[in-house]
C-alpha cells in the first residue's frame, strides 16, 4: 500500500505562502504522486486559494482541514465546519490534533466532530497520543481517546461509516520537540491502534495509522518503514523539507 504524508502548517500562512505551495506542488512529480500520497492542511483562510490552484494545475495534491466543528452550522463564531471545508476543497479533515485539546475540545466533541466529518464526506484524521506525564499508562490512554472519539451516537448522526479512516499517532511530547519515541515502539504502539480500531468500525473501513511528531528528513525513511504514513508540521512549511520526507516514503 502506497504511504500517505500529511502536512499540517498549524496557523502558519499568508496569500504570500501561495508561492511555497506552488513550490510543493510543482515538485510533486508524477513519480512521487506514483510512490505516496500527499496532502496539506493550511489553515482555513487559504484553503479556497489553494483548492484553486490545485484544480488550475490539475496536480494530485490533496488538502484538508485542520480540524471542524463538532456542528455543521449555526451560531458559533469563529467555527469552521465540515461542509464549510468541503465546499473550499477539502477532501481531509484532522480531529483531536493536541494544539485543539489543549484549547479544552474533549473526546465527546472529537467524536461529533469526526462524525460530521464523514457526513460531510471528508476523511477524518484522528489524532490521538499520549502527554508526558501519562507515557506509563499510554496504553490506557489510547485506548480510551480511541474508544471515545470512535463511539456511536444514538441521535441524527449514524456511527462512523465504512469508508476510509486515518489515525495519526501523536505524543503529545514528541510533537515540536525533536524528540520521539524510537521507530520500533511506534512500530508496536501503530500496530497496537490499528488491532483496536478494526474493532470499533465497520469491517470495510480502510484504516490507515500514522505516526506525527517532530518527522524530518533524517528521520522520515525509519518511520515511514514502520507506519502507513506520517502526519508533519513543522517540516511542511518548507517545500523542500517536506518533499524530502515524500522521498522517504
Ligand atoms: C503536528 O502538528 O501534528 C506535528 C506533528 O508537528 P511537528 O511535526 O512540528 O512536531
Amino acid at each position: 500500500m502506497s504511504k500517505i504524508v500529511i502536512g499540517n502548517w498549524k496557523m502558519n500562512g499568508l496569500q504570500s505562502s501561495v508561492a511555497i505551495f506552488r513550490s510543493i506542488l510543482e515538485g510533486y512529480t508524477p513519480e512521487r504522486a506514483a510512490k505516496s500520497e500527499l496532502a496539506l492542511c493550511p489553515p482555513a483562510t487559504l484553503l479556497a486559494t489553494f483548492s484553486s490552484i490545485v484544480a488550475e494545475q490539475s496536480s494530485p495534491v490533496l488538502l484538508g482541514g485542520q480540524s471542524c466543528h463538532h456542528h455543521a452550522v449555526g451560531s458559533f463564531t469563529g467555527s469552521v465546519s465540515a461542509p464549510m471545508l468541503k465546499d473550499a476543497g477539502a477532501s481531509f479533515a484532522l480531529v483531536g490534533h493536541a494544539e485543539r485539546r489543549a484549547e479544552g475540545e474533549d473526546d465527546e466533541q472529537v467524536n461529533a466532530q469526526l462524525l460530521q466529518a464523514q457526513e460531510a464526506d471528508l476523511t477524518p484524521v484522528l489524532c490521538v497520543g499520549e502527554r508526558q506525564a501519562e507515557r506509563a499508562q499510554r496504553q490506557h490512554h489510547l485506548e480510551r481517546q480511541l474508544t471515545r472519539a470512535l463511539a456511536s451516537k444514538p441521535s441524527s448522526l449514524a456511527a462512523p461509516r465504512a469508508s476510509r479512516l486515518i489515525v495519526a499517532y501523536e505524543p503529545v511530547w514528541a510533537i515540536g520537540s525533536g524528540t520521539m519515541p524510537s521507530a520500533a515502539e511506534i512500530a508496536s504502539v501503530c500496530r497496537s491502534i490499528a488491532e483496536q480500531v478494526q474493532g470499533l468500525v465497520p469491517s470495510d473501513t480502510r484504516l490507515e495509522v500514522l505516526y506525527g511528531g517532530s518527522v524530518s528528513p533524517a528521520n522520515a525513511a525509519d518511520i515511514l518503514a514502520a507506519t502507513d504514513g506520517v502526519l508533519v508540521g513543522g517540516a511542511s512549511l518548507d517545500a523542500a523539507r517536506l518533499l524530502a520526507i515524500v522521498d522517504a516514503a
